[in-house]
């Protein structure tokens, strides 16, 4: 996702810097912005990163959150603490929908460990997202937040999930063919009369109509087995 931009606000953990990196790349996300870190570059960032350095090395330094989210055409910022404050509060999921289908560069912004976001950060940004979480313990460690964010806009872009996807799929010719046969088949052994009014072809489609991902191999063994079926039991 090249419009997804992660922002940490003056993180004090070089740590958790590296950890948000691998975080990112797990997901496919590379533009790290970092805004007055207290201790970067460091190599705690970079053992955290693992092999993630080159997120960690192509990350820009900010002095202000401002100069970070500029050119964005939104900015979230997450909080654990929701409840002091007035403007659209959405959950984490909705948040990773809205920046999928933003025009243009959006940016995650994150607070630092022990103080969070402060006002003037969260006002700097439009909505508000909230990981829900206990709600008696809902701070989630940085990187871990971060994590949770990468991950869910993963799941909405699902970029390569075509990929690992080997099987060719069922075409519509395909599935008709199998409809067709299981028709004759029904028939044939006198399980379904055309003339009873059953409703039986139409509720065989609306089965296989509820999996979408049918792929052509299965209704290659579906149809097969009806074929054993209607040979002639041999003696
Ligand atoms: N003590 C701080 C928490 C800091 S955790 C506080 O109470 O605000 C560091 C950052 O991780 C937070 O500023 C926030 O950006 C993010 N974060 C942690 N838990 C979160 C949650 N449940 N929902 C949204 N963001 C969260």
């Amino acid at each position: 996702m090249q419009n997804i931009r992660i922002v940490l606000c003056r993180p004090s953990h070089p740590g958790n810097i590296g950890a948000a990196a691998r975080a990112m790349k797990a997901m496919g996300l590379s533009d790290l912005r970092l805004v007055a870190p207290e201790k970067f570059p460091a190599p705690e960032a970079r053992w955290m990163a693992t092999n993630a350095v080159d997120v960690l090395d192509q990350a820009k330094v900010n002095a202000t959150l401002a100069e970070a989210i500029s050119d964005c055409v939104h900015a979230f910022a997450l909080s654990a603490r929701t409840r002091e404050w007035s403007t659209p509060v959405i959950d984490v999921r909705a948040a990773a929908a809205a920046a999928a289908a933003a025009g243009g560069p959006v940016a995650f912004v994150f607070g630092n460990e022990q103080a969070g976001l402060t006002n003037e950060e969260m006002l700097a940004c439009q909505t508000l997202v909230h990981i829900p979480a206990n709600p008696e313990f809902s701070s989630l460690n940085l990187a871990q937040a971060v994590q949770v964010v990468a991950y869910e806009i993963f799941m909405t872009s699902k970029p390569e999930t075509g990929k690992f996807r080997t099987e060719k799929p069922a075409t519509i010719q395909d599935r008709e063919g199998l409809y067709e046969h299981l028709e004759r088949a029904a028939i044939e052994s006198k399980f379904f009369d055309p003339a009873s009014g059953s409703r039986l072809p139409t509720r065989l489609r609306r089965l296989f109509s509820r999996v979408p991902d049918l792929e052509r191999e299965e209704v290659n063994i579906l149809r097969g087995l009806l074929k054993a079926l209607q040979q002639p039991k041999s003696k």
